[in-house]
């Protein structure tokens, strides 16, 4: 007996949408590219329920006609292209006419739409196959709203994740098409609140702070690099060492104004981090590629997300490059600015080979050496102390494991005689030992011992009363906001509590807090609140305690240019020698350095 059997069309083409559509945020992205490809500069967005039961898309661009909008719901209609021949100019994000199709063959679909000439607009409706049309007052562009998404394919529909899961999905694909376009004003409203409006940008760092928030604008760097033999070229904006996430989604990349995912230029970004930022943790990053479109292949997925490359190793070696020259360029000038070191004048050893204070310049170690050793004249008639730093001697250090030994150890106060001689650069405090001297990063060792110590006991914080409480202004919508966390505030020994409509009261803190910036601390706990309203629960408190703490610990700790007393250095050190995790800051910067004598003593020749 013959099996095959015929789909009905309808049923063939809901199988066929599954391709375009398989969760709203791709809904969400074609009506986008819908909207730019005609042109439009204002788009606004709607989302409710994660896009499950509302996703409305209105532009500004060029509407339709009467004959366009009744034919823009078929297979395959597309004013894009005429005939295959068009593909390789085209300048378009659609040519295939399925989207249209495919979201209405899964969903309730009404448009608006008219064109800028038109004495009125139009109103479509489609579903279910049937196409309605009729007159109706509407401005020009084009207004389409989706309902009930998956409501004929209850199979589908169980697949889609809860509320916060899809949203965070849309919200991504939203950001993404803003950093594709900075020049387009973008809107979305996430249930009835508005949480997006970037007026138009002239720059990728402009448009970070717009879309995550004011303080991306103190730690983004912007890039930018040409490799015009491979027709080449990128710009953007990138984090650095001190601001990462935990996942991916501050992470953009748009080849050509095209939102991609490439696992290889991902990889090529965090190549470009190595040993700058802690492992689990993800830089933020939005560059905007531009390519000759000849070397490159869109076409490999349905959905275009996916992207080859013809030369996938340039665009690694430039990504990397470029990202690792902009943090070093800035933790050097960060350096600069914030210690001066005195360092015996040399020819041959560039100054940045000896300061060795943050994660970025770890790992630029072996490059200075391998520079270093270019630099060595190649005969004999090198002095004898660097030829045996050239790789001679079997104590020094030529690979970047062993530097990692050498310059990670801390301070081992049980077992070696140690000496504090005191503090340097108010800054750093110098201790010798028997075999080298040992410098400690003040702030970063104490950041870490109290963050160790707030992390122990977290809820049973000791506490003092503030004799003068303080007061700390907000908006309406932020106390609002924080009203529902001010546990996490107490589990901290921080007792805070609404005041006015737009005023809270700090009564207690922790004791080491009873001096720190509290206004500050509170403000950034907002921020994240927002920056974290689409993590799902539980790792939105891991999340937000790890980062109370941290901030809470870089307030309470002696700065850097504060005056320490023999003792105050002395806990300091004895503190820090019992403190987990004592390697690092919990923003990933080393809390100690050793200096081998053995270094110093090539330093000087006695050694060779
Ligand atoms: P494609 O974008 O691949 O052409 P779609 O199904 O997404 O296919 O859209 C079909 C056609 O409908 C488009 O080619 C375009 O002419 C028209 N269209 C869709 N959305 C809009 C819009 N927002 N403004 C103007 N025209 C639109
Ligand atoms: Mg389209």
């Amino acid at each position: 007996m013959a099996k095959i059997k015929q789909l009905p069309l309808h049923e063939a083409q809901k199988i066929a949408a599954g391709q375009v559509v398989e969760r709203p945020a791709n809904v969400v992205k074609e009506l986008l590219e819908n909207a730019i490809d005609a042109k439009a500069t204002h788009i606004s967005i709607s989302i409710e329920d994660g896009g499950k039961q509302l996703i409305r898309v209105v532009d500004n661009g060029s509407g339709m006609d009467r004959e366009d909008a009744k034919l823009c719901f078929e297979k395959h209609a597309t004013s894009k292209i005429s005939t295959v021949d068009e593909l390789p100019s085209l300048t378009t994000f659609g040519f295939r006419g399925e989207a249209l199709a495919s979201i209405a063959a899964v969903s309730k679909v009404s448009l608006l739409t008219k064109e800028q000439s038109a004495t009125e607009g139009l109103h479509v409706t489609a579903q279910e196959g049937t196409i309605q049309i009729e007159p109706a007052g509407c401005p020009q562009g084009t207004d389409v709203t989706i309902r009930d998404l998956f409501y004929n394919m209850p199979a589908r529909a169980k697949f889609l994740k809860k509320r916060e899961t899809e949203t965070r999905h849309i919200i991504h694909t939203v950001q993404a098409m803003a950093f594709a376009y900075p020049h387009l004003h973008v809107h979305l409203s996430v249930d009835g609140k508005q949480l997006i409006n970037c007026p138009p940008q002239d720059t990728m760092l402009q448009r970070c702070v717009q879309l995550w928030d004011a303080t991306a604008a103190k730690h983004m760097l912007s890039i930018e690099a040409t490799r015009s033999d491979k027709g080449i070229s990128l710009c953007g904006a990138i984090s650095n060492h001190q601001w990462f996430r935990y996942d991916r989604s501050g992470i953009f990349f748009l080849v050509n104004n095209r939102w991609v995912t490439n696992v290889q230029l991902g990889r090529s970004l965090l190549k470009g981090y190595n040993n700058v930022i802690p492992r689990g943790r993800y830089p933020m990053a939005a560059i905007s590629i531009m390519i000759n479109p000849a070397l490159i292949d869109v076409n490999t997925h349905p959905r275009k997300e996916e992207i080859i490359f013809a030369h996938p190793r340039t665009m690694e070696q430039l990504i990397r490059e470029t990202i690792r020259k902009a943090l070093e360029q800035h933790t050097s000038k960060q350096i600069k600015k914030e210690v001066s070191l005195y360092l015996p004048p040399s020819n041959t050893r560039s100054s940045s080979s000896s300061v060795l204070f943050t994660p970025a310049s770890f790992a630029s170690v072996e490059k200075d050496i391998a520079s270093f050793k270019e630099s060595l004249p190649a005969t004999a008639t090198a002095p004898k102390a660097y030829a045996s730093f050239n790789g001679s001697s079997q104590s020094t250090p030529t690979t970047s494991q062993e530097i990692e030994t050498k310059t990670i150890p801390i301070i081992d106060t049980t077992q070696k005689a140690h000496t504090v001689i005191g503090q340097f650069s108010k800054t750093y405090i110098l201790i010798e030992q028997e075999d080298g001297l040992f410098l400690i990063d003040q702030h970063a060792a104490h950041e870490r011992i109290l963050y160790e110590q707030f992390s122990q006991q977290f809820q049973n914080m000791p506490t003092i009363n503030l004799m003068f409480p303080q007061m700390i202004s907000c908006s309406a919508q932020d106390l609002a906001l924080l009203e529902s966390h001010l546990e996490l505030f107490k589990e901290h020994g921080i007792t805070i509590e609404p005041f006015s409509k737009d005023q809270l009261i700090i009564q207690s803190t922790p004791v080491h807090l009873k001096n720190a910036p509290l206004q500050e601390i509170v403000h950034q706990v907002i921020g994240w609140i927002k920056e974290l309203s689409n993590v799902d629960k539980e790792q939105f408190h891991k999340m937000i305690h790890d980062k109370l703490r941290a901030q809470m610990a870089c307030k309470a700790a002696v700065k850097a240019g504060d005056i320490l007393t023999q003792t105050q250095m002395q806990e300091l050190i004895k503190d820090l020698h019992v403190a987990p995790n004592r390697f690092s800051c919990p923003h990933g910067r080393p809390t100690g350095w050793m200096l081998p004598l053995y270094d110093i003593e090539k330093k000087f020749r006695r050694k060779t």
